[in-house]
């Protein structure tokens, strides 16, 4: 079994961390306990010739840091398309990435200034493009009220086209998880994605969302394409959707929520402060559902919600800041002793954790049985887990409501 986080993002990135460097993001990715990260904006060519000199091919198609370090790598990039919806793309070799950036130069113009450039082309042919140079193209974060698929259309029909049939692999997004986009029927035969599309190395950041792959251990790129299109994924693993940055309704600028209902009674524009109210992911997904319950297809693997160590230890302080030095400290100790986070959060034997830290032994159990609140997130701010059970939320025209109350 390996842990597998497809998507995240450069230092040649808006708005990312000048960390995210290759050594530090192998070093972060196996304290996480990631055994494969994607590169992420692979066709930026300050960002391939940083791959160049710092990777050395293990197998065909995966990479490693040379002479250091257990990390391996694939080759990743995310585009936005001419609609505004951002598709992740994965390729079978830096030179497969050299040869798409040759064509999709032509079509634009922050190519060599973004990690994720904006193209002019639609979904279709940035599959054909994508397919000359055999690599697979999947939407990312495909919920999200600004740059998604399920943004721009109704159906992934009307994104892809006669395409749709190379399309393989989702990613769900924080804000969604397999329970709300199984709602959707015409999802039921490609695998599910979670990745973290991460902008700093910081371990609540890098794999906070994952997948766990079933696979054999000398893989090459072959076999992760075959175990994305023959869904042999083990596990989804990522955060409680109520953690994601738009799961609810919410204005983008004061983030108070708001009733789907009432949000478009007043055009979607912030009654309190004039900002722009942005459609929840979880909204989006009610008005696209067909089902009444998730119709999880048979090969569809377990969804795991985690909350981020770092997150886990902030509740049990009470810190708010997970980049605290103290909540630092702690997440050495408790690496250290089990290994990696991944291993705290979902493996391990909860009796140990608390022979450590009772009381984050008693957090980690509990969100292990779905017994953590949250308040939710919204608009582009973060929902975050609560233990205190009488913790109110705002929404619009009921003042503080209590949690799950809509
Ligand atoms: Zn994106
Ligand atoms: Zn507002």
């Amino acid at each position: 079994m390996i842990n597998a986080d497809f998507h995240i993002h450069s230092k040649y990135s808006g708005g990312t961390s000048s960390n995210m460097e290759l050594p530090i993001i192998a070093k972060q990715a196996e304290l996480k306990g990631l055994d494969l990260v994607g590169t992420g904006d692979a066709i930026h060519t300050g960002w391939r010739e940083h791959i160049k000199s710092n990777f050395t091919e293990i197998s065909e198609g995966i990479y490693k840091i040379k002479n250091s370090g257990k990390t391996k790598f694939i080759i990743t990039t995310e585009v936005e398309d001419e609609k505004r919806v951002h598709h992740v793309i994965l390729f079978p070799s830096v030179v497969s990435a050299e040869n798409l950036y040759e064509i999709f130069k032509k079509y634009s113009t922050d190519i060599d200034k973004d990690g994720r450039p904006h193209l002019r082309l639609g979904a279709e042919e940035i599959v054909d493009f994508s397919r000359e140079v055999s690599a697979m193209v999947g939407p990312a974060h495909a919920f999200t009220p600004w740059t998604s698929l399920y943004k721009s259309y109704d159906s992934i029909r009307d994104c892809y086209g006669d395409n749709l049939k190379h399309i393989h692999f989702l990613e769900l997004g924080l804000s969604a998880d397999s329970d709300m986009a199984d709602l959707i029927p015409e999802l039921s035969g490609i695998t599910f994605m979670t990745n973290s599309d991460c902008h700093s190395p910081w371990p609540h950041r890098l794999g906070r969302e994952f997948n766990r792959l079933n696979i054999k251990n000398s893989f090459s790129f072959s076999d992760i394409r075959d175990s994305i299109i023959n869904h042999k994924f083990a596990l989804n693993v990522g955060l409680n959707p109520l953690e994601g940055k738009y799961h609810l309704t919410a204005c983008s600028r004061c983030f108070l929520k708001f009733k789907p209902v009432d949000a478009s009674g007043i055009k979607w524009r912030c009654p309190e402060c004039g900002g722009i109210i942005k459609r929840g992911v979880d909204t989006r997904i009610n008005e696209l559902a067909k089902l009444k319950k998730p119709g999880h297809p048979g090969h569809r693997p377990p969804y795991i919600h985690i909350i981020p160590l770092a997150e886990v230890i902030s509740l049990s302080m009470k810190i708010r800041t997970l980049t605290s030095k103290k909540i630092q400290e702690k997440w050495n100790t408790l690496v250290e002793h089990f290994g990696t986070e991944i291993n705290v959060l979902i493996d391990s034997d909860v009796e140990d954790i608390k022979k450590i830290d009772p009381k984050i032994g008693v957090i980690i159990d509990k969100f292990r049985n779905g017994r953590i609140k949250y308040i939710a997130g919204g608009g582009g701010a973060y929902g975050r887990p609560t233990l205190d059970a009488n913790e109110k939320d705002r929404f619009w025209g009921f003042g503080q409501r209590g949690l799950n109350e809509f």
